[in-house]
């Protein structure tokens, strides 16, 4: 036999599940006590117009700093907080701040037209949850057609409750956007059964559009498609001004990527008519185009 270093016994495979079970568990728990703690705060970052970067609108992105781990991403602790039920809770904390921070933007003439708050599926599922939203809007005093709920494809899916969810929010006047639009299951179907005002072309299909190649295709057809039907297309991700121009080029009227932004806090926002200075040059050709 070997040294056993951990108390013993062979590490086996059921170690290692039991080791991410564990993790899994220790991230809830913290999530819990960091909600309790205000270990949360959010970040909004600008969706623009091309070509002149005049912020439209800003999408806000919830943070979460852990006294031991730093700064956990949310694609990491989204998931186990949908999974532990805790997200409801947390959802309902990240709109009440979105929506305070808005009417306070609001009362010094800064707030962008619309604000994005992205909602998971978890949220989508509880029949209350459209009259939490209005609830929230009324005591923030926010009009419903300022926000705009960011929905991904993946948390519609499942059809039922969840769609009947989002219909019930879009009759309040509240916007409806697909996120990350594209990388889901059923992209083009589920057009046809949601009512959705906006869609976000995911980053994956910026990332190469000036390069010939599939991805400039298929961002090419997107914004078809969302003229087609009357919606307004936002390309995310957007990192430099050649793919700003390209997609510009192609159509797109908004964009939302470092290259115009990153997420900031809310006391870093200045105004809404205030422009980015990483706006795309449109060519003299073009200028007639300007918004
Ligand atoms: P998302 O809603 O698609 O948000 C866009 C993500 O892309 C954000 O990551 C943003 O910081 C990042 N991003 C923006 N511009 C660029 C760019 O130019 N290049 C690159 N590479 N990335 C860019 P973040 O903040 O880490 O959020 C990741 C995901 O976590 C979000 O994707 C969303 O699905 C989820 N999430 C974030 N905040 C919330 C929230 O408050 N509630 C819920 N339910 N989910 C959230
Ligand atoms: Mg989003
Ligand atoms: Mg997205
Ligand atoms: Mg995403």
């Amino acid at each position: 036999y070997a040294a056993k270093a951990d108390g013993g016994r062979y590490r086996t495979y059921a170690d290692d599940l039991d080791d991410a079970a564990g993790e899994e568990a220790r991230l809830g728990a913290d999530l819990r006590a960091g909600l309790d703690r205000g270990e949360f705060h959010l970040v909004y970052q600008p969706i623009v117009e091309l070509p002149n970067g005049a912020v439209s609108a800003v999408e806000s992105l919830v943070r979460w700093t852990h006294p031991e781990r730093g700064n956990v991403p949310p694609d990491v602790f989204i998931p186990v907080a949908e999974r532990n039920g805790l997200i409801v809770e947390l959802g309902e904390w990240i709109l009440r701040t979105a929506c305070l921070q808005y009417a306070d933007w609001w009362r010094q003439g800064i707030a962008p037209e619309r604000f994005g708050v992205n909602v998971s599926a978890r949220q989508l599922a509880e029949p209350a949850f459209p009259h939490i939203v209005a609830a929230i809007l009324a005591e923030t005093g926010i009009h419903p057609t300022r926000l705009v709920v960011e929905v991904t494809e993946t948390a519609v899916f499942g059809g039922g409750a969840e769609v009947r969810t989002v219909q019930e929010l879009n009759d309040l006047g509240i916007s409806i956007a697909l996120d990350d639009f594209g990388t889901g299951h059923s992209s083009l179907g589920l057009l046809q059964t949601l009512p959705v005002q906006v869609l976000k072309v995911d980053k994956s299909f910026v990332e190469n559009v000036t390069m010939a190649g599939r991805h400039a295709v298929i961002a090419t057809s997107l914004i078809q498609v969302a003229n087609g039907l009357g919606l307004v297309a936002v390309a995310e991700g957007v990192e430099t001004a050649e793919q700003a121009a390209e997609l510009y080029r192609l159509g797109y009227r908004r964009a939302q990527g470092y290259h115009f932004g990153r997420p900031v806090p809310g006391s870093a926002h200045r105004s809404s008519s205030s422009t980015v200075t990483a706006a795309v040059d449109p060519g003299s050709s073009d200028s007639a185009l300007r918004m």
